[in-house]
């Protein structure tokens, strides 16, 4: 995977937007907030319109760094 995901769920108001835009890597826990789903069955594209989609800009895609990818 080539992006970083965080979700900052302090932010999170559980609006399912995430999850309706890449429901193989995000859901919400019984506390009605998102987490994510490891490892990411999504797209990049996908993952990166969920994090668009969020009203509440509580999630983070960044670029993997190369340390990191090759530690996954
Ligand atoms: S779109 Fe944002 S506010 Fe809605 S569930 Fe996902 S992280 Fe939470």
């Amino acid at each position: 995977m080539t992006l970083e995901l965080r979700i900052d769920r302090e932010r999170c108001r559980g609006s399912r937007c995430c999850v309706r835009s890449a429901p193989g890597s995000f859901a919400l826990n019984e506390d009605g907030r998102a987490m994510l789903i490891e490892p990411p069955a999504d797209s990049e594209e996908l993952l990166r319109a969920a994090a668009s989609a969020c009203p509440f800009f509580a999630i983070q895609a960044t670029p993997a760094t190369p340390a990191r990818e090759s530690a996954s």
